[in-house]
């Protein structure tokens, strides 16, 4: 499915601008329905998935989650039934507030053009979320079908493995090491197949995209999953992951005016689009954290995709229309 592998490049007017010699991994241009980092796990789950003879994939997400619309895409190349249980906003303890995402259009619009079977619900916090996903996976079962359960986000231990094998595909397209590598994280897979291969080579920094420290917690414990699978990867405890918090804003989805401005200022100058739920702020994250000198040298901002909810932001500054 996926187009590998994908291209690094030097972003020169953002390097001056820093002053720092920046670079970008394009996960955006994974290919396969949109691109993003989703594709990658997708390689590895949809094979243990055909494998184990499953007729129906259930997950779950946000509304304008970029893993549904990327396995909705993965389900329809193979023949297979998708399920999602979705809010708009899901959250941890208390909800978000502020301008959010668009319920139609975006992902949402290329979920429908998949043939994705979207179970909508009123947003609760995360651990519902998963319960109504359950109940879906049983109701399908209890009429015979047989059913594979894909986490929230993909991050079981396949979807990270993927991402240990992205590692060596940078160390394959780079003679020099990066000092950093700096990248949007949220359910995890993303930074723990990351972390564990690029251990000996870079730091590895997570910008959250949720507002939960405590998220590293399950990291630790993808980690094992990991490790378990395959012996030869080292595992990683909670406290070594590097989660950088203060990027976040109003909470997970919420949009605020400081991502839209870094979206608009990489677009201008750069002619790359990020996105409002991870990418635009993980790159505010990468160009604070080198401004307070806390990071510098050699970067590597590896772009994890969302491009889709560009189009789900209600207005964008100086947007008359
Ligand atoms: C899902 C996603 C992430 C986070 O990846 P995880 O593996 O879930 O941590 C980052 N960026 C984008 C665009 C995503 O869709």
């Amino acid at each position: 499915m996926c187009c590998l592998p994908t291209p690094i490049h030097r972003l020169d007017w953002l390097s001056g601008r820093l002053q720092v010699d920046l670079w970008i991994k394009r996960d955006d241009l994974t290919g396969f329905a949109f691109g993003g980092n989703k594709g990658r796990k997708l390689e590895y789950i949809l094979a243990d998935a055909i494998a184990s003879r499953a007729e129906v994939i259930t997950s779950c997400g946000a509304s304008q989650s970029n893993f549904v619309r990327q396995l909705g895409a993965a389900c329809a190349r193979f023949g297979i039934e998708c399920h999602a249980a979705v809010m708009d906003c899901p959250y941890e303890g208390i909800p978000g507030e502020g301008t959010r995402l668009l319920n139609h259009s975006g992902n949402i619009l290329l979920d429908h053009l998949f043939g994705v079977k979207l179970h909508r619900y009123a947003d609760s916090t995360w651990d519902d979320l998963y319960a109504r996903t359950e109940e879906i996976s049983k109701s399908l079962e209890k009429s015979g079908k047989r059913v594979y359960r894909v986490p929230v986000g993909g991050s079981c231990p396949l979807g990270a493995y993927s991402f240990w094998e992205a590692a060596r595909e940078l160390r394959a397209q780079t003679q020099d090491r990066f000092d950093y590598v700096v990248m949007a994280s949220s359910s995890g897979s993303t930074h723990v197949g990351l972390h564990a291969g690029l251990k000996d080579w870079a730091n590895v920094i997570g910008i959250a995209a949720d507002p939960e420290p405590e998220i590293v917690e399950d990291f630790a414990e993808l980690s094992q999953g990991l490790s378990l699978l395959y012996p030869s990867i080292p595992t990683l405890s909670a406290g070594e992951f590097e989660l950088k918090g203060s990027y976040v804003g109003k909470g997970y989805s919420i949009l605020d005016e400081v991502t839209l401005a870094t979206i608009m200022l990489v677009a201008e100058e750069e002619g790359i689009i990020l996105d409002p739920v991870y990418t635009g702020k993980a790159m505010t994250g990468l160009m604070d954290l080198v401004q307070t000198g806390e990071i510098g040298g050699r970067i590597l901002f590896w772009h994890t995709g969302g491009t889709p909810t560009v189009f789900a932001v209600p207005k964008w500054p100086g947007d008359g229309s």
